[in-house]
């Protein structure tokens, strides 16, 4: 699968640029996996073979963005979504390109786009753009799994931030509403999956549990947080907010009595099943609110309906966290040097579970023996949900770490492309 060629079989121009290392360029990047139309530009600003430079930091340019309006839709509808990039796209590119100076006479040095995994029409309309664009400005183009974008956001760490990305190996929960994974990486191309959804993701579940209570609209799940925990702000609030609730389900526990599961646990016959599962949970809130409430939401106190949310969203979260302790218990021989933990996608950039996880798995000095996460990443919100940036920034640690960028011609779409076989689609070229 993966092509080697000696350099001077390049055909690529710009990649002459590149044979110091020079990290002194552009990146233009797109993604179109699902029904946001994003497009970035990146700077990757210093020369690291002259070593009076501080360490390369990139800087984002710019980031555009159009969505899909689903809301009647009640989710994304294949055509709809391949129609959206089909009109956005183009005048995404149009727009970045004019307004940073970008052009035949400006070009970017890479291209950087969403190979897959995701919808094959809406991957293409992508790809094909990008590929027009590297092939008419001269430039490399790198094929990038959308997936490894989520994972490597949290190790962009652009110019004046503060903090150390997380260093290899390191684990990562990847949680929205297309995928609930929590995976083990040993650099920018090995990753094992841990744990995975046997049914729908965590952010779908979340925001059928909110349609069930009464809830309208598109990202649910973002907007059922909103609801529970509104005007709450800064860890301090949260906790405060978090024992309120806890003492009036300890005080009241008829209230807002609900019977929330927690799928695959350990017992008689299965033990340390390592998967998530959240399917259960829609026909858990239903059957509550069916026996001990009528099924009256619409009647219901705003405190009784604020209650059963704030249950959902904790029984959601718990039973990821106990998972992820289920595989540190499980894997602990193998994630003995693991010391970061991200936690990256929709519902990833949720308080109670940022909240739920640090408290949870944390280092505690008890835990003697067993893996402990010393520091937790978060990227922020507009990283977490899907956006151009972590496509760039991935296509630069393929670019740089693992010296690959992708053939114009081998470089199609691919529509499932598992995590831990980065390398096995065609379309790879080795540039060292
Ligand atoms: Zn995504």
């Amino acid at each position: 699968m993966l092509r080697r060629i000696r350099p001077r079989e390049l055909t690529v121009p710009a990649l002459g640029r590149f044979k110091a290392h020079k990290r002194c360029y552009k990146v233009l990047s797109i993604e179109t996996s699902c029904d946001d139309t994003c497009v970035a530009l990146i700077d990757r600003p210093q020369d690291t073979n002259e070593p009076s430079c501080p360490p390369s930091r990139p800087v984002v340019i710019d980031h555009l963005k159009k969505t899909l309006n689903s809301t009647t839709d009640g989710g994304v509808i294949p055509i709809k979504a391949h129609l959206h990039h089909q009109r956005s796209l183009a005048p995404l590119v149009r727009e970045i390109c004019k307004k940073h100076g970008i052009g035949p006479q400006n070009p970017p040095d890479l291209v950087c786009v969403t190979r897959g995994p995701g919808m094959p029409g809406c991957l293409t309309v992508g790809l094909e753009v990008a590929k027009g664009l590297a092939a008419a400005w001269s430039r490399p183009l790198v094929g990038v799994h959308h997936m490894l974008g989520h994972l490597l956001i949290s190790r962009l760490q652009c110019k004046g931030q503060s903090g150390s990305p997380p260093q290899f190996p390191f684990l990562s929960l990847l949680v929205s509403g297309g995928h609930t994974i929590l995976v083990y990486s040993k650099s920018v191309l090995e990753h094992e999956i841990l744990a995975e959804t046997i049914d729908i993701a965590a952010g779908d579940s979340l925001d059928k549990c909110a349609r069930v209570i009464g809830m309208q609209g598109v990202m649910l799940g973002k907007e059922l947080e909103q609801f529970v925990f509104s005007n709450v702000s800064g860890s301090e609030a949260l906790s405060k907010s978090v024992n309120e609730y806890e003492a009036q389900l300890k005080k009241n526990p008829d209230f807002a009595l609900m019977d929330l599961p927690n799928p695959l646990r350990n017992k008689t016959g299965r033990v340390n099943l390592l998967a998530f599962s959240f399917a259960p949970f829609i026909t858990a809130v239903k059957t509550s609110l069916e026996k001990y409430h009528c099924n009256d939401i619409n009647n219901m106190t705003l405190s009784k309906r604020k209650l059963i949310g704030y249950q959902i969203q904790t029984a959601i979260f718990q039973h990821i966290t106990d998972k992820i302790k289920t595989a540190l218990e499980v894997h602990k021989g193998k994630l003995e040097g693991v010391k970061d933990f991200v936690c990256s996608g929709g519902v990833g950039s949720s308080k109670l579970l940022k909240k739920m996880l640090q408290d949870q798995l944390g280092s505690n000095p008890n835990s003697a023996g067993k893996v402990s996460i010393e520091k937790f990443h978060f990227p922020e919100p507009a990283l977490c949900t899907d956006n151009a940036i972590m496509i760039g920034w991935a296509g630069i640690e393929l670019w740089e770490s693992a010296k690959l960028y992708t053939d114009l011609n081998e470089g199609l779409p691919v529509r499932k492309w598992p995590l831990n076989h980065i390398l096995g689609v065609d379309g790879w070229v080795n540039r060292s």
